[in-house]
């Protein structure tokens, strides 16, 4: 760090600088080896640099790396037509990030239904932009740039079904709450909110950003709550490593756009498609799915038994504890020494919440080797 720091302020960076990354592996500036339980927030869920990936975008960048949306790209045509295939079957529009995807989400919505409110859920977390703030119910984050944007409100979960109707235009929720510590949303909520938006002929969207690509156990979330959305967003972990986004709309939703309603200069361009491919490749296995689900059960019942630990929750490897220590030992303070002292990456999504979110790719000996090293700072 320079010592005037030239970032603005919006971040409380931890004193690491991570110059290599491999798998679960991560090497500081000072060639301290680090294990990652974090995967840049669900990112780098095939691990960092994994070799498809780097090899896809090696040979694209030295073959075409933009032409824009003005024209078709080959990698881009792929990776469409792979997402719409392994999902809701209707259309993709790409983006560069998560938060941009539910932006696109909002505007499909409202064309759809002029006027219509989106509603979300306490507890939410769908991005930073002002659209996606709007949706993003947490008063630190939404009250120093009052006024949001207008039409959006937001009620508890178990109250979303209720508040669905005829000016709806969308409702939109994460299957499981990923920024506000992995709350899932219960199977009896969604399947009684995927009634009342049909009843009232309003969009039910799955935020997908950090449920999806196979973070869970399935390749997206929804395939395990019996409950499929009209249109999902995803990103995070969707190009491998570089930032690319997406509105993945069913048969019902993908006419709604015609040309002209939206844009973006860079998103689905050749390089993070070529990534964005060869991640799918990896992670689209019902074999690795299979494993990721037994690893988060076991990353879990390691959890429930380490001193401090009053609840897990979570699905695949997607996993949270909450913590209750002596003292003033905050989760925030925890994910700190955890760092520092036993070089595992994690982070804290509240005071009490630690949350896991390795590399899909992690072993079971990593698992138990995360345990171990979060059971020396917890004792
Ligand atoms: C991270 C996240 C976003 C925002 O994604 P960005 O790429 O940071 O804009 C939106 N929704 C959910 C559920 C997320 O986890």
């Amino acid at each position: 760090m320079p010592p005037t720091d030239p970032y603005l302020a919006t971040y409380a960076r931890a004193p690491v600088t991570f110059v290599r990354g491999e798998g679960t592996r991560l090497w500081d500036s000072e060639g301290h080896e680090y294990l990652d339980f974090l995967a840049g927030i669900s990112v780098a869920s095939v691990g960092h640099c994994h070799p498809d990936v780097v090899a896809a975008v090696r040979e694209q960048t030295g073959r075409l790396m933009h032409v824009g949306n003005l024209f078709h790209n080959e990698p881009g045509d792929r990776l469409a037509a792979r997402l719409v295939e392994r999902s809701l079957g209707g259309g993709v529009f790409f983006t560069n990030s998560g938060a941009e995807a539910n932006e696109a989400a909002f505007k499909l919505a409202r064309k759809r239904r002029p006027g219509g409110d989106i509603v979300s859920a306490h507890g939410a977390f769908h991005g930073r932009t002002f659209g996606a703030l709007s949706a993003t119910p947490q008063e630190s984050k939404q009250a120093p740039f009052a006024p949001l944007v207008p039409g959006f409100r937001a009620v508890a979960p178990e109250a979303l079904a209720g508040s669905v109707d005829e000016r709806t235009a969308a409702v939109i929720v994460e299957p499981i709450q990923g920024e506000t510590g992995v709350h899932p949303i219960g199977e009896e909520v969604l399947g009684g909110l995927r009634e009342a938006c049909d009843r009232a002929g309003a969009l039910l969207i799955f935020d997908e950003v950090q449920t999806g690509m196979g973070r869970t156990g399935t390749l997206w979330a929804y395939e395990q709550t019996g409950v499929v959305p009209d249109a999902l967003t995803t990103a995070k972990a969707l190009g491998g490593g570089l930032p690319i986004g997406a509105l993945v709309c069913g048969p019902g939703t993908r006419d709604v756009f015609a040309p002209g309603d939206h844009g973006t200069t860079f998103a689905g361009g050749p390089v993070v498609a070529a990534a964005a491919l060869a991640a799918f490749d990896v992670i689209d296995d019902e074999a690795l799915l299979a494993t990721v689900r037994a690893l988060g059960e076991r990353l879990r019942e390691g959890l429930a038994e380490l001193p401090g630990v009053t609840e897990v929750r979570g699905r695949g490897l997607m996993v949270a504890c909450d913590v209750a220590l002596e003292g003033e030992t905050g989760a925030p303070e925890l994910a700190r020494r955890a760092l520092l002292e036993e070089r595992l990456v994690v982070n804290a999504t509240g005071p009490a919440t630690l949350r896991f979110l390795p590399p899909l790719l992690v072993s079971e000996w990593e698992i138990d080797d995360a345990l171990g090293r979060l059971g020396r700072i917890l004792r």
